[in-house]
């Protein structure tokens, strides 16, 4: 039995040849060989230059005949109950186009290439389209295609048999860029955007039809499907928060680690204080957060730019607590109008939760909520402009030591909230402005004092001061 030397590829297939009697001729006949040759003539052939496996010679090798020679693949049972010699291991490499005849003539025809990228959600465990992706596939003279909702289309050409219409299939290469226009997501070191390289297999049904492929993309430590998602919903999407934006687009870097400096850190929004005419970029950091955590991120990190962009001299004298509170409620609004479009239902509240830490997965799918703030924190994250649009008011389903806010201020719209911040740049400003625009259209006078108690209290430990 040999296994001759192949040049070290791993073979597909054996050689073989069986030793036949008249009876199972018949019978191997009709089983599925693929034979190479069948010689039926009763007579015997000798061999006197046989050599052996490791290339030495052998004395003279007498075949009885008749023989089948066959290959016979490697991965299935050898025949039994039969005499076989395998003589060699092959290996055939795999055809690209599998030809349906010998002789088959072959025309190339164009096919569709057609497709869909996707990106997977863990938080809702779907695949999710990525819209306004430009793609482009190698090899096939294709220009670049920039995608509306994720679907691609490219003409290829493929060998055809006219005769014998049959399944052909193809490993293309998809190449495609994170580029929105108003964004780009980047590495962090470079402003280039960040590609990535994908394989895909095209194919036919049997009929010649294209069957559309799915790529779903990798996920990797840069997060760039979620990344992506949320820079788009941000810009294309109709809402009620500004879109001011960079003619270059904004640069979104996707750094696959923390922040070595702040490892806490989950994004930031970079800025120059000393030159506001410098362009801000955004920083996103990878902690292996939930999907819609790293959606929620995206989005405040993109409400620091707008604030910023719409008026880059003011925003430095703006209280850092305005800042992050209005970031956060860009993440937290906008974050989970996101995830509604994509099936999450928001719960009704705190009631559906009872007792429990309202800042849980539950009720904040974003992580952008804060409605764990109260006034004795620190933190500049609160949920300042949040709680003027949620319908939650924790203070009455909150007895506990916290003092969480009274807040009778349910449903001003985001446009409103918009205005607010967009005008003001001092705690005082703001006090003002919520009384000319929320009084009395979204509660009294009086409801609005209660609810702006304890942030007086927090300017006033914090900055010393509540001036108007
Ligand atoms: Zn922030």
């Amino acid at each position: 039995m040999g296994s001759g030397d192949n040049g070290g590829c791993q073979g597909s297939v054996y050689s073989i040849h069986l030793q036949l009697t008249e009876d199972e001729r018949v019978r191997v006949s009709s089983t599925p060989v693929h034979s190479t040759e069948i010689e039926v003539s009763p007579y015997t052939v000798t061999y006197t230059d046989y050599e052996s496996t490791d290339g030495g010679p052998t004395g003279p090798v007498t075949f009885q005949l008749p023989i089948l020679y066959a290959t016979w693949p490697i991965d299935k049972a050898l025949p039994e109950g039969m005499e076989y010699v395998v003589e060699n291991e092959i290996h055939i490499p795999e055809p690209l186009i599998t030809r349906a005849a010998p002789g088959d003539p072959i025309i190339n025809l164009n096919y569709p290439l057609t497709g869909r990228i996707l990106d997977y959600d863990d938080e809702l465990s779907i695949n999710i389209p990525l819209a306004q992706l430009t793609i482009g596939v190698a090899g096939y003279n294709c220009e670049p295609f920039t995608t509306t909702l994720g679907d691609f289309s490219f003409m290829v050409s493929l060998p055809y048999f006219p005769l014998h219409p049959m399944a052909v299939s193809a490993t293309v290469t998809v190449t495609f860029l994170n580029s929105g226009g108003a964004w780009k997501i980047t590495g962090n070191s470079t402003t280039a955007p960040i590609t990535r390289t994908l394989t895909a297999t095209f194919r036919t049904d049997a009929s010649g039809n294209p069957i559309p492929t799915q790529i779903v993309i990798p996920e990797d430590n840069s997060q760039l499907g979620e990344i992506h998602r949320a820079a788009h919903y941000f810009y294309a999407t109709q809402n009620e928060l500004p879109k001011t934006g960079l003619s270059s687009g904004i640069r979104i870097v996707a750094n696959p680690q923390p922040d070595p400096e702040y490892p806490d850190a989950r994004g930031n929004f970079a800025y120059s204080s000393s030159n506001t005419s410098r362009d801000p970029y955004i920083n996103i950091y990878n902690h292996g957060l939930s999907d819609s955590k790293v959606v929620g991120t995206t989005i405040h990190e993109l409400g620091h730019s707008v604030h910023f962009l719409n008026n880059r001299s003011a925003y430095t004298d703006v209280p850092d607590l305005l800042h992050e509170s209005f970031a956060s409620y860009s993440g937290w609004y906008l974050g989970e109008q996101y995830y509604e479009t994509l099936g999450w239902e928001k719960p009704s509240g705190l009631l559906t939760v009872g007792m429990r830490q309202p800042s849980s997965d539950e009720v904040d799918i974003t992580g952008q909520a804060r409605q764990d703030w109260d006034e004795t924190m620190l933190s500049w994250y609160s949920p300042l402009f949040i709680d003027l649009t949620d319908g939650i008011n924790q203070n009455a389903y909150f007895t506990n030591a916290r003092n969480y806010l009274s807040e009778n201020v349910q449903n001003v719209p985001p446009s409103v909230v918009w205005n607010i911040i967009s005008t003001c740049t001092t705690w005082g400003q703001v006090r003002t402005k919520m009384e000319q625009t929320l009084v009395p259209r979204y509660c009294t006078s009086t409801q609005l004092d209660d609810y702006l108690e304890e942030y007086n209290y927090w300017f006033f430990v914090n900055t010393g001061s509540i001036s108007r």
